[in-house]
């Protein structure tokens, strides 16, 4: 037998209102070590924080893909490890894996079906990457862009993109400049954020949404117009954003953030005066789902690992050390406390 560390869920916020600490739980626990045929004994490196982790702490998640957390049951999600013992013959002592439900566990016994051996050079032995941007926000950010931007080299192209300063929405804007777009904007947080924007990842101009005046300073920073929006936060920002789009452009309707700790559908429902220029300008905003394209996950992740390894594509992450602190990065990560992805290293 041996001791770990888990984290459960201590209670849940309320379909309205915003998740705190006090809704997590760190408990110590023992794990049977024997393992059964097909299972494999995994030591946890790296756990993910997610927003959509917010509707798995509601009671009915409101989407079906999505399965609510369990009062006092191990929480899960993206997570990546190595194996320290194996009964199943795809997986050797010393592998990396992953697994979108792998429990928030310093140790786990899991079945091999449900993990994936990935290849450390794909990071350059940045293990954490597989969770942002070689993992699901890149995939997010890559194929979203791709499936849903239509974005045209040689088109002059301007893309703005909310949550920018986020794990998709600054692999996003890094994206629509690779693929041919002349300017990138971005919306954020902070001064802090706005800085990295411009100066680390070379986007063309940053708003911090708190501080500034949003519509005059889009109006400055686009002078013509918008032709793509990558939405990550929905509310006000986006409705300012699609007033000033211009007609046949696009959105891509990744996220919305903003209404997460709310208690409504997803997506939320548009004003009226926001549906209204959608249509006049005949603008598309179709609902953008990551696992409903993995099919084109392996290219994508390949062609992400070599973009990062080049240096086309930086990379930012914020990163807590400790299991114990889970509860404490995803209510961080839900107000804005990271710069890229958040991350929690739970061990060497
Ligand atoms: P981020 O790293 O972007 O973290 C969340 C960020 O949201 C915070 O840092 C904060 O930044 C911003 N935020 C929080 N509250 C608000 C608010 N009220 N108004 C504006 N911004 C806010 O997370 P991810 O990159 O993981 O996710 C970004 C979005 O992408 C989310 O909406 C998520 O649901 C979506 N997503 C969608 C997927 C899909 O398949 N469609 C897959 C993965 C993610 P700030 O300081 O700027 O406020």
């Amino acid at each position: 037998r041996m001791q770990v560390q888990r984290v459960v869920l201590n209670s849940r916020p309320g379909n309205n209102g915003a998740p705190v600490p006090e809704n997590f739980r760190l408990e110590d626990t023992t794990l049977a070590a024997d393992l059964s045929d097909g299972e494999v004994l995994v030591r946890t490196l790296y756990l993910s924080v997610d927003p959509y982790m917010r509707c798995r702490m509601n009671e009915d998640t409101g989407a079906d893909y999505l399965t609510p957390w369990q009062l006092s049951k191990c929480l899960d999600g993206g997570g990546v490890g190595v194996v320290e013992s194996s009964h199943c013959s795809s997986y050797a002592v010393g592998d990396v894996v992953t697994s979108f439900n792998w429990p928030w566990q310093t140790h786990a016994v899991m079945k091999g079906s449900v993990l994936q051996k990935v290849n450390p050079q794909l990071v350059d032995g940045h293990l954490s990457y597989f969770l942002g941007a070689v993992g699901m926000t890149g995939l997010t950010a890559l194929l979203g862009v791709r499936e849903r931007g239509h974005v045209t080299k040689g088109a002059n192209h301007t893309m703005v993109v909310s949550g920018a300063a986020g794990a998709c929405g600054s692999i996003a804007g890094q994206i629509g400049k690779m693929d041919g777009c002349v300017r990138v904007v971005g919306i954020c947080g902070s001064d802090e954020k706005c800085r990295a924007l411009v100066e680390d990842l070379d986007f063309s101009a940053a708003i911090n949404y708190r501080q500034e005046d949003v519509p005059a300073r889009l109006k400055e920073c686009c002078p013509d117009g918008v032709d793509v929006y990558f939405d990550n936060v929905g509310g006000v920002t986006s409705d300012t954003v699609i007033s000033q789009m211009n007609s046949g452009s696009h959105v891509i309707l990744c996220g919305q953030i903003s209404q997460y700790n709310k208690d409504v559908p997803y997506p939320p429902p548009l004003t009226v005066e926001t549906q209204e220029v959608l249509q006049r300008k005949n603008i598309t905003r179709e609902r953008f789902v990551v696992l409903n394209h993995m099919s084109k996950a392996d290219a994508a992740l390949c062609e992400l690992s070599q973009c990062v390894k080049s240096g086309q594509i930086k990379v930012l992450e914020t990163v807590v050390n400790g299991i114990g602190n889970m509860g404490e990065a995803f209510c961080s990560m839900m107000k804005g406390g990271n710069i890229g992805k958040q991350v929690i290293k739970i061990s060497e």
